[in-house]
């Protein structure tokens, strides 16, 4: 299923396409979403955002993913809000399972127990096949493999300030490989052997680990334990090389083999942001302090005013979860030796 709207690359009248100056590559990007397609009318109010923010100047594709096949509602009702051409893809069924060396009596034991203790989405189901879809498949599916980078949409999410400049380009021209607004810290009930298994695969492949990690931002006792800080994934701007890498790949392939995404319930954040800080060099990851964001509960509102005028953002700053309680971002300025700002 593909649509396109392609105002944007219909010439002026009184020229071929041909006698048009080249224009400056546009990069491989695109938005994608995992959605159900009950969550269209939030994620309508996030398309608008965004649009109207970003992407009205830019014109980039959307690719929306799920587990079922997209209804002509969805695909109508998104296909004429978004200025880029829309792609619709079918999950294949291996990646929305229970894999086999699941053992599912363990598997809903460990529900009941995470559902009786109160854990957020602890007796769900989809819920563990959406973190681990996020986690290890949604680069690899077919509509991404012509793209470069992505940027990760949720539904009811808002975007507060104008972003005036070509955000991928900025990511290609820096070499930045992984974006993030909001950093915190994840409920430990979630992965309590999470990190084991990070230590586990760290020795046996020492070679994937960058040298200019960033280690001390995701642990406070360099690598004993998980602080459990980690860049939170439902806005992610990356390279999807960083995810199609060997070391990517493999981490997955050993966390998925480990069971913990259905014997526990490891989100897509914590496992993106070890992986990030572990494989990717500091410089390569970057914060979006210019982008006014929000997914319930937190928002993120920048600070500088010179960025709330010209981006005319429309979020409270009081509001940022900056240097709220339960924000790794006190950390992350120190280790990145950052001034921090003084308002
Ligand atoms: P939360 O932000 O952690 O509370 O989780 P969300 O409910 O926002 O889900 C994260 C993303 O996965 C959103 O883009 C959802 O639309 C999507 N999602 C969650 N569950 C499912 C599901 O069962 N099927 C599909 N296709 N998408 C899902
Ligand atoms: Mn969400």
């Amino acid at each position: 299923q593909q649509h396109s709207k392609s105002f944007s690359e219909i010439p002026p009248k009184s020229q071929s396409p041909r006698a048009l100056p080249n224009p400056v590559k546009k990069v491989k990007a695109t938005f994608v979403t995992l959605a159900r397609n009950a969550d269209l009318w939030e994620l309508l109010s996030s398309i608008q955002s965004i649009e109207d923010r970003f992407n009205s100047k830019f014109g980039y594709d959307w690719v929306f993913l799920n587990d079922e096949p997209f209804t002509d509602e969805f695909i109508e009702e998104t296909t004429k809000s978004i200025s880029g051409t829309t792609k619709y893809g079918v999950i294949p069924y291996d990646q929305w399972s229970v894999p086999l060396w699941i053992n599912s009596e363990k598997f809903k034991e460990a529900r009941e127990d995470m559902a009786s203790r109160g854990v957020i989405y602890g007796d769900s189901i989809s819920y563990r096949h959406m973190c681990r879809y996020e986690s290890g498949f949604f680069f690899r599916h077919p509509l991404m493999d012509e793209y470069e980078y992505y940027w990760r949409v949720e539904p009811s999410v808002k975007f507060y300030c104008d972003i005036n400049y070509d955000i991928f380009k900025f990511m290609k021209q820096n070499d930045y490989q992984y974006g993030f607004t909001i950093a915190m810290q994840e409920y430990r009930e979630t992965i309590p052997t999470l990190w084991d298994k990070t230590v586990e695969f760290m020795d046996k492949y020492p070679n994937f680990i960058a040298e200019e990690n960033s280690m001390p931002l995701i642990s406070d006792d360099d690598g004993a334990s998980y602080n459990l800080c980690h860049f939170w994934s439902n806005f992610e701007i990356g390279k999807l090389d960083f995810l199609r890498s060997k070391a990517y790949l493999s981490y997955f392939e050993y966390l998925d083999k480990a069971g913990g995404f259905f014997y526990e319930r490891w989100g897509d954040a914590p496992v993106h942001s070890i992986a990030a800080s572990l494989f990717l060099d500091k410089e390569q990851i970057h914060y979006f302090d210019d982008v006014g964001y929000y997914h319930g509960p937190f928002t993120s509102c920048p600070r500088d005013e010179k960025v709330r005028k010209e981006g005319r953002c429309s979020c409270n700053p009081k509001e940022d979860f900056t240097f709220q309680i339960g924000s790794c971002m006190n950390k992350y300025y120190k280790f990145r030796g950052i001034k921090k700002p003084s308002y």
